[in-house]
């Protein structure tokens, strides 16, 4: 028995099988999706079931219910506003580099492919701040990672739960120097899919090549979900929801994602990190007093373990902080409970993209009662929304 067993809707793709094989017979193949997945050379397997057994699929990890939730913003005004939410990855990143540690984070090259690297200086710190909404490629951070816990040093991994519990499963034993940050996560699409759409929004910018691209920027709005794309010449930002964006839009409605998080198991409540951070989405109505913080980003950090509380405190002082609770936190965020609903058009998406392209994906966004519900949203003017929502509350 070996990983080629595990279906293909459990395997995360942490790649954990790949690193612990003691043959180095896994190999990393794409799936007709885009995604990554281990396959194992049945001509070199022995059939030791290491792989299988050391799945974080197909065994229980160490999950631990929050100590503590916190609302959380940088007090440095530019860190909040470059990050997604209101900072917390990248204190975190810096507390540990300040401590001459080793961070392995998300980051996105200048191919905008995006992986897993090692940082250990000041200049690499920017790198890793905001969050990528494509499945990263995880598979470097197991090559050094034994030998840096071994080492005196802090080391830090932030990523989704899935990699965290790939890296819990691959160390097998606690070292005392680790910290693992997990993101509360709704799911991830594949690169291939991301490339795609990056080649059909090219066309639309002046049929120029994307350079840079960012999920959440707050250059033009505030704290939201707004993107930036650019290419040499020209900018376009849009937010995800109401202003009409293919890949952003299938994203936040769940249509994209790779098949295991839609049976995600670390969606809940009990945590696979020392620290969990995500957004406080409906920070306002829970913590009234941060309703002018809002437009610069809220950060909800979920504090796990007494490792977690230590690093916590270590950064608390470089930001707002208001104790909150678990429940008030997963109002607003489902996936501390529950992973995404599955839609039934995931059933065509990747298939469709292939056979038309990202044209599809577009076309299908102006289709039926989405494309109406959202041109009303579109036509409501922000400070009008804000209303209805707290009438409606
Ligand atoms: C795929 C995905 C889905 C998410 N879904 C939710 C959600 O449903 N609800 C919610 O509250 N928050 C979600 N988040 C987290 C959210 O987007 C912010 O990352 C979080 O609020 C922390 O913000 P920040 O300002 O502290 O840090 P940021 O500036 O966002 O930094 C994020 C950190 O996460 C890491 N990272 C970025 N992209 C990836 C990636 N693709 N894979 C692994 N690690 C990555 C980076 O190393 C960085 O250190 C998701 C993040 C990702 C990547």
């Amino acid at each position: 028995m070996n990983i080629n067993s595990i279906s293909g809707t459990s395997c995360t793709g942490c790649l954990e099988c790949v690193a612990v094989c003691p043959l180095n017979c896994i190999n990393v193949f794409t799936d007709e999706e885009g995604f990554l997945i281990p396959r194992v050379d049945e001509t070199k397997c022995t059939n030791c079931g290491l792989c299988v057994s050391r799945c974080p699929s197909n065994k229980d990890t160490n999950m631990n219910l929050p100590l503590q939730a916190f609302a959380f913003q940088a007090k440095d005004h530019a860190v909040a506003r470059n990050s997604s939410s209101g900072g917390a990855a990248a204190l975190i990143t810096n507390e540990i580099i300040s401590r001459h540690g080793i961070v392995y984070g998300c980051t996105m090259n200048e191919d905008l492919k995006v992986h897993h690297i090692r940082i250990t200086s000041n200049e690499k710190c920017s790198d890793l701040v905001g969050s990528k909404y494509v499945q990263s490629d995880f598979s470097e951070v197991y090559k050094t990672l034994k030998q840096d816990c071994e080492s005196e040093k802090p080391v830090c991994v932030i990523g989704t739960p899935c990699q965290i519990a790939g890296v819990r499963s691959f160390l097998s034993k606690d070292h005392q120097n680790l910290f693992l940050v997990d993101l509360i996560c709704h799911g991830v699409p594949s690169q291939w899919l991301f490339d795609e759409y990056l080649k059909w929004k090219a066309e639309q910018m002046k049929g120029e090549k994307i350079i840079s691209y960012k999920f959440r920027d707050k250059t033009k709005y505030d704290w939201g979900t707004t993107y930036r794309a650019a290419t040499a010449t020209a900018t376009a930002t849009a937010t995800a929801t109401a202003t009409a964006d293919p890949f952003y839009q299938s994203f936040i409605y769940a249509e994209t994602y790779r098949e295991s998080c839609y049976r995600c198991k670390y969606a809940v409540n009990k945590r696979v990190g020392d620290l969990t951070i995500g957004d406080f989405w409906g920070v306002q109505e829970k913590h009234p007093e941060w309703e002018k913080k809002c437009r610069d980003g809220v950060s909800a950090v979920l504090v796990n373990t007494k490792r977690g509380q230590d690093l916590f405190e270590q950064i608390a002082d470089k930001a707002d902080v208001t104790e909150s609770t678990i429940e008030k936190v997963s109002d607003h965020n489902s996936n501390l409970y529950k992973p995404a609903g599955r839609p039934e058009i995931r059933n065509i998406y990747y298939r469709s993209v292939k056979e038309y392209g990202f044209t599809w994906a577009n076309k299908m966004m102006y289709s039926g009662k989405r494309y109406y519900v959202n041109l009303i949203k579109r036509m409501i003017p922000i400070p009008v929304k804000k209303m209805i929502k707290k009438v409606l509350k």
